[in-house]
C-alpha cells in the first residue's frame, strides 16, 4: 500500500510502497478518500515543537519513528477488516478519530483518550496517519460515520474541529453577550467562529495579523476584527468586545498573544492556551490571584467530543471556512505543507483520492 511520508526531520514527503498489514482484533484498513492538511503538520514536518525556554518537543519523543506518515484529518472507507471488527467493508464513510492513547491509563479508560499518560498512539505520530492511500486504524471504536456531511469538511472536524469544540466546552458557560476573544484566524480559529456562532454566541472578536484572515472570520460569524500588532492589543481587544473579555481561545499562543488576552481578561475569565507557536509568556502572578483567572490547555479533544460535534455538524448548517481541494499525491502534501508554512492557504486545505 502506498503512502507518502517523510524519511527525516525537515525532509519533503515521498512515495513510499509499505507491505499491507494483517489485520488483528478490531482493526480495520481503511482506504483513504479526504484527507486534511493541518498547520500541526508543518511543525511534524520540521520535527518538532518549540518549548520556549524549555526547549523543543522532538516528535520522535511522542513515539514517531521514520518515515512518518502525517495526516490526521481522515474521512475513508473500510476495506479491510479484523476478526473481531464490528463493520464491514464497504462504501460507507467514516470519519477516522486519529487522537488514539494507550487504552490502558486512567484517561484511556475514561475515554479521554487525548489525556492518555501512556504510549500514545496517535495517527500521523506514532501510527501512520492519512497522507496514505490507505491507513490502518487500531479499532473500529475510532470511525465515525460521516453521515450526510460533505467529506471534506467531515476531515476537518477530526482535528481542527475537535480541536476549536473541545476549547469551547472549556470556556463554557458564558452569556451569550460577553465577549469572547478567539486569536487566529486560520483553520482552528475559523472553526471555532463558526461553533461559538452555531451555539448561539453574540460577542465574538477575532484576533488576526492578516486582513485577509480577519475577512473570513467575519464571514464566519464574528462580530468584531482586531488587527494584531498594535501598541496595546489588549486595549484594542477590549474595545473591540465593548467590554472586558469573558474568555479567551488562543490558536497562536506565542506568549505576546497570551498575555494580550489575560490582560484583557475580565475577572473570573478563561484563558484556553491551544496554539503550538511556540514562546513563552510572562504575565504578574498576583493578577492571576486578584482577577480569579483560569489559564487551560487544550489539545485536540476526546472520542466522545468528536461524536457530539459530528451530530452537531449533521443537525445545523455549519458555516464552513473556504476548502481548497487538491489531488492525494506526494506532490500536493508537499505543496500544501508549504502553502501553509507559507500562509498562502486561505482557509483549509484537503487532499482528495481519485
Ligand atoms: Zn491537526
Ligand atoms: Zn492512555
Amino acid at each position: 500500500m502506498k503512502v507518502f511520508g517523510h524519511a527525516e526531520p525537515g525532509a519533503p514527503a515521498e512515495e513510499i510502497e509499505l507491505e499491507k498489514p494483517q489485520l488483528t482484533g478490531s482493526e480495520v484498513l481503511v482506504r483513504v478518500t479526504h484527507s486534511g492538511v493541518c498547520h500541526s503538520d508543518v511543525h511534524c514536518q520540521d520535527g518538532y515543537f518549540d518549548l520556549g525556554s524549555a526547549g523543543r518537543r522532538e516528535l520522535t519523543a511522542s513515539g514517531a519513528q521514520y518515515p512518518v506518515v502525517l495526516g490526521h484529518e481522515i474521512v475513508g472507507e473500510v476495506v479491510e477488516v479484523g476478526p473481531e471488527a464490528t463493520v464491514q467493508p464497504g462504501d460507507t464513510k467514516y470519519i477516522v478519530y486519529p487522537w488514539v492513547g494507550c487504552g490502558e491509563c486512567q484517561a484511556c479508560r475514561e475515554d479521554r483518550e487525548n489525556y492518555c499518560s501512556g504510549a500514545k498512539r496517535n495517527l500521523s505520530v506514532a501510527l501512520n496517519g492519512g497522507y496514505a492511500e490507505e491507513v490502518l486504524v487500531p479499532g473500529d471504536r475510532y470511525l465515525v460515520p460521516l453521515g450526510d456531511i460533505d467529506p471534506s469538511f467531515g476531515a476537518t472536524l477530526a482535528c481542527s474541529g475537535l480541536t476549536s469544540y473541545s476549547a469551547i466546552q472549556k470556556i463554557m458557560p458564558v452569556p451569550a453577550e460577553k465577549p469572547v476573544a478567539v486569536i487566529g484566524a486560520g483553520g482552528v480559529g475559523l472553526m471555532t467562529i463558526a461553533l461559538l456562532k452555531a451555539l448561539g454566541h453574540e460577542n465574538i472578536v477575532a484576533v488576526d495579523v492578516s486582513e485577509a484572515a480577519l475577512q473570513n472570520a467575519t464571514a464566519m460569524g464574528a462580530t468584531a476584527t482586531v488587527v494584531a500588532g498594535g501598541e496595546a492589543p489588549h486595549k484594542d481587544i477590549v474595545a473591540a468586545g465593548g467590554e472586558k473579555i469573558a474568555a479567551a481561545i488562543d490558536l497562536v499562543n506565542n506568549g505576546d498573544t497570551s498575555s494580550a488576552a489575560l490582560f484583557a481578561m475580565a475577572n473570573g475569565g478563561t484563558l484556553v492556551s491551544v496554539g503550538l507557536f511556540g514562546g513563552q509568556f510572562t504575565f504578574p502572578t498576583a493578577l492571576v490571584a486578584f482577577n480569579l483567572l483560569n489559564i487551560r490547555g487544550n489539545f485536540v479533544g476526546s472520542l466522545p467530543e468528536l461524536k457530539e460535534l459530528v451530530r452537531l455538524a449533521q443537525d445545523t448548517d455549519l458555516p464552513r471556512p473556504p476548502i481548497q481541494e487538491l489531488p492525494l499525491t506526494a506532490q500536493q502534501v508537499n505543496a500544501a505543507l508549504d502553502g501553509l508554512r507559507n500562509r498562502t492557504v486561505n482557509g483549509r486545505a484537503v487532499l482528495v483520492a481519485s
